[in-house]
């Protein structure tokens, strides 16, 4: 047995180890942080490693910190919209607009024309409202917000029964579900009909004096066939109108096109058609279908938009200038694309994706096998599914195409695990007995780099990626 004093003597300065360890790429502090964390194990060990051995310990961890930080990644998955992937990616165009505004000052809030204070975001805000064809739209954090907002501002006063569907007390991504959000809300919850079919009737019996408005929610990530039933929006605005109530949609995905018209996907309302029903407010995400930066998007009677904007709460859920500058340039390619929704592939990643040809994809797909011919794995050309994801179009397939990895040494998650350790990390799937790269959410300026990340997961340099 080793005496504790000279045991202890054995252990490593931090300043050595940072020698060892050599340019790391993150923040000093965080890395001195991480061999301390480690020492401190170290000092409890029975038998104290050797140095190299400490070394390698905390290099895994930093590799772990290192994942840690937000970064881009290339997303093989096929799923669109993926919600663990930051949903819609935003286009160059857009981005280098947000570049201008953040790294110079804006007019924000000041009217350049009479050089005064102006309204927020006004360009905007009426720019959304043409493309929503509403008399009026305003702009908060994501869909969550909006929806809590209209909640709070509607039910403020003494009526606070607010009519859902048994069938739309659904559960949305990330433990959002529409119940709690009502509750959070300070408004009551009033259940009406059954899960697979609601009448309206069902809405008329439950309105009474204390009901406030009549929410209509998106069923987003799931669907429902069979013996099932819901009243017509227009029926059901009628009814609202009779009875003096307001009448919301949170339409969660929020499309500004019809999106069969861009992909073989099944229908989903507009946000104009939904409004052109007599809805008095529509509210929806900005990074689902719209493709653009994460926001919470309000459209509808102006009226009640600007009561919303007196609401104390709006304060606190409104967006900052980046988000609101990149959805600009998001909202003005829909206006100048008008009814040739082609050319939004130009400018919106998603469009894009959602629309390129197959064949395109399996042009890029050959060139890139070809690329990796060399590999001691086989690399084939597959066909794959994608989806839309992000809780939108549950039933829509795009035929797609897939770069196939087929048995390697060491397993298929082996493999998938040092892709997405990688830098850039590589996001892929394993099925039938391969791993799977879904070309179709990759975006073709990856496809260089997408090569060199598959050579290097199969084949790992010598002292590489240590996880
Ligand atoms: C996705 C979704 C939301 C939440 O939208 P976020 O922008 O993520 O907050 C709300 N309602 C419905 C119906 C949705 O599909």
């Amino acid at each position: 047995m080793p005496d504790a004093a000279s045991a202890l003597h054995k252990i490593p300065s931090v300043e050595r180890m940072m020698q060892s360890l050599g340019p790391i790429a993150l923040p000093r502090p965080r890395v001195v942080s991480l061999v301390r964390d480690e020492l401190a194990l170290v000092r409890g060990e029975s038998v104290i490693p050797g140095f190299e051995a400490i070394v390698d310990r905390v290099r895994i961890r930093i590799e772990a910190e290192r994942l840690g930080r937000i970064q881009p990644v290339i997303n093989g998955t096929g799923v669109l919209l993926h919600t663990n992937l930051g949903r819609a990616p935003i286009g160059l165009a857009v981005a280098d607009a947000v570049v201008q505004v953040a790294t110079q000052y804006s007019n924000l809030e000041y009217d350049l024309l009479q050089g005064e204070r102006g309204g927020r975001a006004s360009y905007l805000e009426s720019s959304l409202a043409q493309l929503c064809e509403a008399e009026a739209a305003t702009i908060v954090n994501n869909c969550a917000a909006a929806l809590i907002l209209i909640l709070r501002c509607f039910t403020r006063g003494e009526k606070k029964d607010v009519l859902i569907s048994r069938g739309e007390l659904v559960q949305i991504g990330g433990g959002f579900r529409i119940p709690d959000i009502l509750e959070a809300s300070g408004a009551r919850l009033r259940e009406v009909g059954t899960t697979n079919r609601t009448g309206l009737e069902d809405y008329r019996r439950a309105i009474n004096a204390d009901t406030a408005m009549i929410l209509k929610v998106h069923q987003s990530n799931f669907f429902m066939e069979g013996f099932v039933g819901a009243p017509d929006t227009s029926e059901l605005a009628a009814l609202a109108r009779d009875h003096g109530i307001r009448f919301v949609e949170d339409l969660g995905s929020g499309s500004m096109v019809p999106v069969e018209s861009v992909c073989s996907a099944e229908r989903d309302p507009t946000a104009a058609q939904v409004l052109r029903q007599g809805v008095d407010l529509v509210c929806f995400s900005g990074d689902k279908l719209l493709g653009g930066p994460q926001a919470g998007i309000i459209a509808g009677r102006k009226s009640l938009v600007c009561e919303l904007k007196q609401e104390p709460f709006f304060r606190a859920l409104r967006c900052d200038k980046l988000i609101l500058t990149a959805l600009q340039a998001t909202v003005e390619a829909y206006l100048e694309a008008g009814s040739e929704h082609a050319r939004l592939a130009l400018t919106i990643p998603l469009m894009e994706m959602m629309s390129v040809p197959l064949e395109e994809l399996r042009e890029r797909g050959r060139a890139i096998v070809a690329a990796l011919a060399d590999l001691p794995v086989r690399v084939e050309l597959g066909e794959g599914q994608s989806r839309i994801g992000g809780g939108t179009l549950p039933k829509t397939r795009i035929a797609s195409v897939t770069i196939d990895l087929l048995p390697v040494a060491g397993g298929l998650e082996a493999l998938a695990g040092r892709m997405r350790h990688g830098n850039p990390a590589v996001i892929g799937y394993v099925s039938s007995g391969k791993f799977r790269l879904d070309l179709r959410t990759i975006q073709p300026r990856q496809d260089a780099r997408l090569v060199e990340a598959i050579q290097g997961a199969v084949v790992p340099k010598k002292g590489g990626n240590p996880i």
